[in-house]
């Protein structure tokens, strides 16, 4: 088991979280029609299409390199709320790991944290107002745990993988204060937030791409 995620792992890792997105596109879609107007599935969908054909023809010899290709990508291609916040996601993922050989879990924990502040800055969603946010701050809590114990990479990552799925699981009981779920109050209860469980799977993949 990797202890680093070398630039291959990396790629492994996008293109993991592109499969697992595509695959649950309908579903993902269909969450955001409950909780939203229902474009989400396809709005991510289009954008990691695309990022698949650039990630092919792209240099992809640094750790940050792939997460580079995704957030020009998303900022380029992506519509909705949710391809622009993706997109400055990937982009902060992709500073950490620019020039880098490989990616420590202490470098995906600074990555994570500084997403949050960026998403948080730009769409000031709060932990608990059913978004990303709400997968992204647990994970983030997990990372700086785990490098604080001296936890291992894989160890680290499934430790942010569960806290994002258990955020994610969470925002059914959440009623939306951010984007078009706040239009749609009660009738969004028991359904997941999308962009939540899409996190979830950013970090699932990660686990996979590192234990592969
Ligand atoms: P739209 O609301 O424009 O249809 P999408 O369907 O593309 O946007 O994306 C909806 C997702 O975007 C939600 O599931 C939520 O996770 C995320 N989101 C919406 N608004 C915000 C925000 N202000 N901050 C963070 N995430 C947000
Ligand atoms: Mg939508």
């Amino acid at each position: 088991m990797a202890d680093q995620l070398s630039p291959a792992h990396v790629e492994r890792w996008v293109h993991g979280f592109v499969d697992a997105v595509e695959e649950a596109g309908d579903h993902l879609t269909d969450l955001d029609r409950r909780s939203g107007d229902g474009d989400f599935g396809t709005n991510m969908v289009t954008a990691l299409r695309r990022s698949r054909e650039v990630l092919a023809g792209a240099d992809t010899s640094t750790a940050g390199a792939p997460f580079q290709v995704m957030g020009e990508t998303f900022l380029a291609h992506s519509g909705g709320t949710s391809g622009p916040l993706f997109g400055m996601w990937f982009r902060d993922f992709g500073k950490v790991g620019a020039d880098a050989g490989a990616l420590t879990l202490a470098m995906v924990a600074e990555a994570t944290a500084n997403g949050w502040a960026t998403l948080a800055r730009l769409g000031s969603a709060k932990v608990g107002d059913r978004t990303m946010v709400d997968a992204i701050a647990p994970a983030s809590e997990a990372l700086a745990t785990a490098v604080d114990d001296g936890s291992g990479l894989v160890e680290g990552l499934r430790s942010a993988a569960e806290a994002a799925r258990r955020g994610a699981d969470g925002t059914s009981d959440l009623l939306g204060r951010r984007g078009r779920t706040s239009y749609v109050g009660e009738s969004a209860l028991g359904s997941p937030d999308p962009g939540a469980v899409t996190i979830a799977l950013f970090y699932r993949t990660a686990v996979e791409a590192a234990t592969a």
